[in-house]
C-alpha cells in the first residue's frame, strides 16, 4: 500500500532529513518545495526570479503559484508509490486547495506529522545546516558532520552547498512566518483526526524510529 504523508514544522525541524530517510527506506517520493523553487531560481526562469526575491526575504509564494506546482508534480507516475510532501502546504488555502485536488485525483492523505521543536534551537540548526553538491545528504556543523572531512557520507562527493536563506536575520523571518501563516495548519488537520505529533528535538535516529512505528501503522 502507498503512503502519502505530510511533513508540517518550522524551518530547521529536520522534515527534509526525515524525507529523505523516509525516501530511501520505503521508496516514497520527497516533494520539497523549496527544492523545487530553488531548481527554478538556478534554471534564470521568470518564475525563478520571483522565487529568488521572496526566498531571500524570507516570505511566502502565492498560494496560486504553490497550488499549481504541486498539482503538476502529484500528476508524474512516481507519486502512485506514496509520497512526502515537504513544506507545502504552508498556508490554510493552500491545505483547503490541497484537498480539493486529492479528491479530484481519488487520492488520500494518510498522516499529517508535526514535528515539534523549540524555536531557539533551530536558529542554530538552520545557521549550521549545508548539503552535499552532488546527492543533497544534510549536514549541520553543531549536529551531524560527514564523518570524514570534505566528504559526503553517501556518494564521496567533496562540494557542498549553503542555502543563501539560511542565515540568522532571514531565519527569524522565516519562523515569523511559520507562527504566523502556517501555525493554523495544525488545528486544521487536528480537525480531520489525521494529525500526529513527533519530538523534533530527539536524536535524528529517535525520530526516524518515531516515524517508522508510525508507517507501520499504514503498511
Ligand atoms: P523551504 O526549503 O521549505 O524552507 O522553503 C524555502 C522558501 O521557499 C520559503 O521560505 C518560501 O519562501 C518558499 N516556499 C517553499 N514552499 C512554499 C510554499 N508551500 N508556499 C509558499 N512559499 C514556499
Amino acid at each position: 500500500m502507498s503512503i502519502n504523508l505530510i511533513l508540517l514544522g518550522p524551518p530547521g525541524v529536520g522534515k527534509g532529513t526525515q524525507a529523505q530517510i523516509l525516501e530511501k527506506k520505503y521508496g516514497l517520493v520527497q516533494l520539497s518545495t523549496g527544492d523545487m523553487l530553488r531548481a527554478e531560481v538556478k534554471s534564470g526562469s521568470e518564475l525563478g526570479k520571483q522565487a529568488d526575491e521572496i526566498m531571500k526575504s524570507g516570505q511566502l509564494m502565492p498560494d496560486a503559484v504553490m497550488l499549481e506546482i504541486i498539482a503538476a508534480r502529484l500528476q508524474q507516475p512516481d507519486c502512485e508509490q506514496g509520497f512526502i510532501l515537504d513544506g507545502f502546504p504552508r498556508t490554510v488555502p493552500q491545505a483547503e486547495g490541497l484537498d480539493k485536488m486529492l479528491a479530484k485525483m481519488q487520492k488520500k492523505l494518510h498522516a499529517v506529522i508535526e514535528m515539534q521543536v523549540d524555536d531557539g534551537v533551530l536558529v542554530k540548526r538552520i545557521a549550521g545546516r549545508f548539503s552535499c553538491k552532488n546527492c543533497g545528504t544534510v549536514y549541520n556543523d553543531f549536529f551531524r558532520t560527514p564523518t570524514q572531512e570534505n566528504m559526503c557520507d553517501h556518494c564521496g562527493h567533496d562540494e557542498f552547498n549553503r542555502r543563501p536563506d539560511d542565515n540568522e536575520a532571514t531565519v527569524k523571518d522565516r519562523l515569523a512566518v511559520f507562527h504566523q501563516q502556517t501555525a493554523p495548519l495544525i488545528p486544521y488537520y487536528q480537525q480531520t483526526g489525521i494529525l500526529q505529533a513527533i519530538d523534533g528535538m530527539a536524536e535524528i535516529n529517535n525520530v526516524t524510529d518515531a516515524f517508522d512505528t508510525l508507517v507501520a501503522q499504514y503498511s
